[in-house]
């Protein structure tokens, strides 16, 4: 969704056009923050992805034409999936396993991937010099949103990129306890996004999590075979049948999951003292609706696991 008012001329990353009036789009969609406000009473601290500033509506930069945000991946993409996949699953209306999914999964989760590669690859040019190997490494990122780029604008196109997977937690789906002890909040509301290509670290990927539903699409095909070992396949361009029941995640995908945990609750600390006194304010103002809300609940029982691992 574009806010209005707030523009720049330039090249749409998209569709290629010049001169073009881009608008702030954002990277992780935006029904997706609402969702998390209308269910969490801090959304900051549900949020991985920077501290104080603009999560609180999402990240947004100002990548896309106002056809290539609203049409393309708004309407084409975004719209599709909240109502098919993520609203009637989310509302309870389809708890059930296994859900059955259409084309427009694949493009819309490669549709997030892309801005979250185009972010990361954005950071990354303004650390440069940090580290030697930076600018072959924003080279092959670049490579890489190109690849994906060329198959976004062509709905005809077929998809030629590594796996792309779409996993669900909890529900019926993927138990936060299997990841480890205080899974909970993470798995299931935390929104969280990077570009993780440092090959020594976990699986080199471009992941986004937008509540309790991760997509990633790794970028080496090293570990493929462990997550076929648990089950768990990528995803059918032309859509097909999905179910997490009974799946295990491979360790290596705990681990990655258990880090950024640890450092979503680490959020809480770097925030300014303000932001921090306003998030306690909200809830000591409206503390029975906190202490019976999914947040507070999934608090309650991460903390519960841990002091329970703590002990053993
Ligand atoms: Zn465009």
């Amino acid at each position: 969704m574009t806010k209005k008012n707030d523009f720049k001329i330039g090249q749409c990353k998209l569709c290629l056009k010049d001169d073009t009036t881009l608008v702030d789009s954002h990277i992780i969609p935006d029904f997706v923050f609402r969702w998390l406000k209308k269910n969490s009473f801090n959304r900051y601290l549900r949020t991985s992805i920077v501290p104080n500033k603009r999560a609180q509506g999402g990240i947004t930069e100002k990548l896309l034409c106002e056809k290539c945000d609203n049409v393309t991946f708004g309407g084409e993409l975004e719209a599709p999936f909240a109502d098919t996949i993520f609203n009637p699953i989310l509302l309870k209306q389809k708890d059930s396993e296994p859900f059955i999914y259409d084309k427009v999964l694949l493009r819309f989760c490669v549709s997030v991937l892309w801005r979250v590669l185009i972010f990361g690859i954005e950071d990354a040019k303004k650390t440069k010099g940090l580290t030697v190997n930076l600018d072959t490494i924003i080279l092959g990122m670049e490579d890489l949103a190109n690849q994906w780029r060329e198959y976004l604008v062509d709905n005809q196109s077929s998809w030629t990129g590594l796996n792309v997977y779409f996993l669900r937690f909890g529900g019926a789906g993927l138990d936060p306890r299997d990841i480890g002890p205080g899974m909970h909040t993470y798995s299931q509301l935390t929104i969280d996004m990077g570009s993780f290509v440092d090959p020594y670290m976990w699986e080199p990927k471009i992941y986004a999590k937008l509540g309790p539903f991760v997509t990633f699409i790794p970028i080496t095909d090293y570990y493929l075979p462990l997550w076929e070992k648990e089950g768990i396949s990528s995803l059918n361009e032309n859509g097909g049948l999905l179910s997490f029941k009974g799946r295990k995640l491979p360790e290596h995908f705990k681990l990655f999951m258990q880090q950024r945990s640890d450092s979503s609750s680490g959020m809480f600390q770097r925030m300014s003292d303000i932001q921090k006194s306003k998030i306690l304010k909200i809830k000591n103002e409206n503390l029975i609706e906190y202490e019976q809300s999914d947040e507070y609940l999934l608090a309650i029982k991460d903390i519960q696991e841990i002091n329970l691992h703590d002990q053993s």
